[in-house]
């Protein structure tokens, strides 16, 4: 790692696909859930039928024409997101939606004999983190003739450096298999501290950094590549929702995707609903999302780290909401609830 630039070059498309967009711990739907899903879209389906029974749609139209919350779930997997630039990967975060990632990657693999990705941390609490010891390819022997290369980036500022964090979540009686022997079967394997305000290459890939606010501290990330840029700013408290920290706004600034932290309604941030207020908690909200959004001037943003609590149909009407507010201030940002298997090509 260095800190200082190189031209970013390269070609290629860049895309980033959502392998988990929960924060704080994993979610999933539970049965009565679904059940109420199904009988939510059982009855549309009869209303149809009722209103429009000369032109009924097959079930794949019908249900495409429903909102999201409805016909599917934004997830119940911790924070993941891959970006691949022109072949190039990096791993956002490796919450419980990065062993989603690790199976899908077997193929390619086992195919060309090793697999290399860096992993960028925003910060090690659980949710972030929690994933890599069910990632699958963390298991496959060098001996087998596989070369896979994994690199870790993270935060200097945790009490212990990024490698130690990893390790321990994996020390006996913890996890039955340990850092030391996960790093014996891997051909290479190497982690690397952060400072505020680094600029590195991996690649042909520009990442810069910048520290946010949260407890323990949190980096954001801007990945550029082929005058694309994918800004991550994730567990990240707004200061004053109508004046958005400069650090974020520098981060965010003129970018094509910006996936940020909306973790809460105001109301909830405030305390108004759900009990207490989540001051200090270091999350974010839409009427400081949107206010960013204009401000930085950013295309498209993905909402992301969703409230555990946050029903599917909770969700979509943040994204509602998001958008309205864009609106209001001037802005032209495209705004999407990222959900579990969402790809967006820049
Ligand atoms: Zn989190
Ligand atoms: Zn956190």
């Amino acid at each position: 790692m260095t800190s200082s630039q190189k031209t970013v070059k390269g070609g290629g498309k860049v895309k980033a696909k959502f392998w988990g967009t929960r924060g704080s711990v994993a979610s999933p739907l539970v049965a009565k859930q679904v059940q109420d899903k199904l009988l939510d879209v059982m009855s549309d389906y009869d209303l149809m039928m009722r209103t429009t029974p000369s032109q009924p749609l097959n079930y794949t139209d019908f249900l495409n024409r429903l909102p999201f919350w409805k016909r599917g779930t934004y997830g119940g997997n911790t924070s993941c997101v891959e970006v691949d630039c022109g072949g190039r990967r990096i791993v956002l975060d490796m919450g419980t939606g990065v062993r989603l990632l690790g199976n899908s990657l077997f193929p390619e693999m086992l195919k060309n004999k090793g697999i290399e990705l860096t992993f960028l941390l925003s910060h090690v609490h659980w949710d972030h983190i929690q994933g890599l010891p069910f990632f699958g390819p963390l298991y496959v022997n060098k001996g087998t003739g596989v070369r896979n290369s994994w690199s870790f980036y993270g935060g200097t500022d945790w009490m212990r450096q990024i490698e130690p964090c990893l390790r321990g979540q994996m020390d006996p009686p913890n996890f039955p298999v340990s850092w030391e022997e996960i790093k014996k079967i891997t051909h290479e394997m190497r982690s690397a501290d952060l400072v505020d305000m680094l600029s590195f290459n991996v690649g042909d890939v520009l990442v810069k950094t910048r520290k946010l606010n949260h407890p323990q501290e949190t980096y954001g990330w801007r990945i550029e590549y082929d005058h694309k840029v994918v800004v991550y700013t994730t567990d990240n408290e707004p200061y004053d929702p109508l004046c958005p920290d400069p650090k974020l706004l520098e981060l965010a600034r003129e970018s094509d995707l910006w996936i940020t932290d909306c973790q809460y309604t105001k109301d909830v941030y405030e305390g108004k609903v759900g009990g207490v207020p989540r001051h200090g908690w270091g999350h974010s909200y839409p009427e400081a999302v949107a206010q960013t959004a204009v401000q930085a001037n950013v295309r498209k943003v993905a909402l992301f780290h969703h409230d555990p609590g946050s029903s599917d149909e909770a969700i979509y009407n943040m994204e509602e909401f998001v958008r309205k507010l864009i609106l209001e201030k001037g802005g032209k940002s495209e705004v999407v609830a990222a959900h579990e298997g969402l790809e967006i090509v820049l």
